[in-house]
């Protein structure tokens, strides 16, 4: 490992460094990984010399952006973690509404660099989230509905490759290996810059919570499934059981509460946001938090509900249909967890991520009508079999 602090320009973290135990963590704290060293790259070079370095010792490489894999698949044990967190560069050209961003940055990065032209792409609803793994993955965010995935804004990429080579990939060069970086998970090599697309967006969007008591989730849910299909893309709405956190802006009286809650994003003109939301508004919420709110703020909404350290176990599945049946499971399920940091959200999908062809990438779910989320997170280690069950 001597040798490999030879090789690159940024930090390797060994074991005996006293920062060797803050740097192993990634977002789950139920990830308790311990990696014979972590590069904190610099740049391209480091992380060509760190592949390089990893293949010619046989050694085990587990690639980090944000770290925010729930399954911990950004380190690993007894091998090498070329943890990216370092490069975060993001450069927006205005005038042909792209950005280049590299794949240490965040979304709150992302947003507040795009957001300064009033320009934004299908990002995390959680700022703290890494670009990188998220878009290998796909993407879902408030702006799908309306821009598609974020790999539907998705240019090209610059990746290196296992043998430790430079690679382009887009609609032009190397498309078999840019479909698959669409969606694939990552470790297709390691992409060290992408190029979006960018939308105009904001700064005001209309958007934010509408909180009602649980025992009103069957009443509204039974809404929510008939009005999310007669809205335009432009409106996102996903639906979530959770405990109410005891912060402002939620109102004193239900914090603390199991509730039912919608969450919104209209993305285009305020006035019709607001007209469009006013079937929902008017079954008079015990907490109406919706109206004109700036992208960042909306895009930062949850992220006290997601700190890094937090013990998560996540699952998802997709939904066609939201029947009596599923209603009647979802609110069961949405009953029984107990921790403050649980959510169950339910999120409609449909418009422009339905349009784009199953073989356009290697994302293979555009037919489904709702995902649903069983986000799992608790602070207590003693917790985690309740938690988990
Ligand atoms: C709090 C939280 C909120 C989330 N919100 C959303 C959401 O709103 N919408 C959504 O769609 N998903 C969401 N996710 C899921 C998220 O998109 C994935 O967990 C994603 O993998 C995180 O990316 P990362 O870079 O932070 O993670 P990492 O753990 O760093 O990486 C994730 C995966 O990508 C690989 N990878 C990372 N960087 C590269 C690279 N440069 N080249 C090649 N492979 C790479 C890693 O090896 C790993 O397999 C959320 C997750 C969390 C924990």
């Amino acid at each position: 490992m001597e040798r490999l602090k030879t090789l690159v320009k940024g930090r390797v973290i060994l074991p005996s460094d006293p920062s060797y135990d803050e740097a192993r963590r990634v977002w789950n704290g139920v990830i308790d990984k311990r990696p014979l060293a972590i590069v904190k790259c610099k740049d391209e070079e480091d992380v060509v010399n760190t592949v390089n370095y990893a293949r010619e010792n046989s050694l085990l490489l587990a690639i980090r952006g944000g770290g925010h894999s729930v399954a911990g698949f950004g380190t690993c044990d007894n091998g090498v973690v070329l943890d990216l967190s370092e490069m975060k560069k993001i450069v927006v050209d205005p005038s042909s509404k792209t950005a280049v961003a590299q794949p240490g940055l965040t979304w709150g990065g992302f947003d507040r660099a795009t957001q300064e032209h009033a320009l934004a792409t299908t990002g995390g609803v959680i700022s703290t989230t890494g670009i990188a793994g998220f878009t290998l993955g796909g993407g879902v965010g408030w702006l799908v509905r309306k821009h598609g995935l974020t790999i539907d804004n998705l240019l090209s990429v610059e990746l290196v490759t296992a043998e430790g080579k430079k690679v382009k990939a887009s609609a032009e060069q190397n498309q078999d290996l840019f479909w698959g970086v669409k969606g694939g998970g990552g470790n297709f090599g390691v992409v060290t810059r992408f190029e979006y697309k960018l939308h105009q967006v904001g700064p005001v969007v209309f958007g934010g919570l509408l909180i009602f008591p649980f025992e009103r989730a069957e009443e509204v849910l039974k809404v929510y499934g008939e009005w999310v299909r007669s809205v335009p893309d432009e409106l996102s709405a996903l639906s979530l059981f959770l405990i109410a956190p005891p912060i402002p802006p939620i109102p004193q009286h239900i914090q603390g509460k199991r509730v039912f809650a919608i969450g919104l994003c209209y993305a285009d003109d305020l006035e019709e946001g607001a007209r469009l939301v006013s079937p929902i508004k008017a079954l008079n919420p015990a907490a109406d938090l919706a109206g004109p709110i700036p992208y960042t703020v909306l895009q930062s909404m949850f992220d006290a509900s997601a700190p890094r350290g937090i013990n998560a176990y996540w699952k998802s599945l997709y939904l066609d249909e939201l029947d009596k049946n599923v209603i009647g499971t979802l609110i069961q399920a949405g009953s029984s967890f107990r921790s403050p940091f649980t959510h169950l959200d339910l999120i409609y999908l449909e418009g422009a991520v339905k349009r784009k062809g199953a073989e356009e990438s290697a994302f293979q779910h555009r037919d489904k009508r709702f995902l649903v989320h069983m986000n799992g997170n608790w602070m207590n280690k003693q917790e985690e079999t309740e938690n988990i069950n």
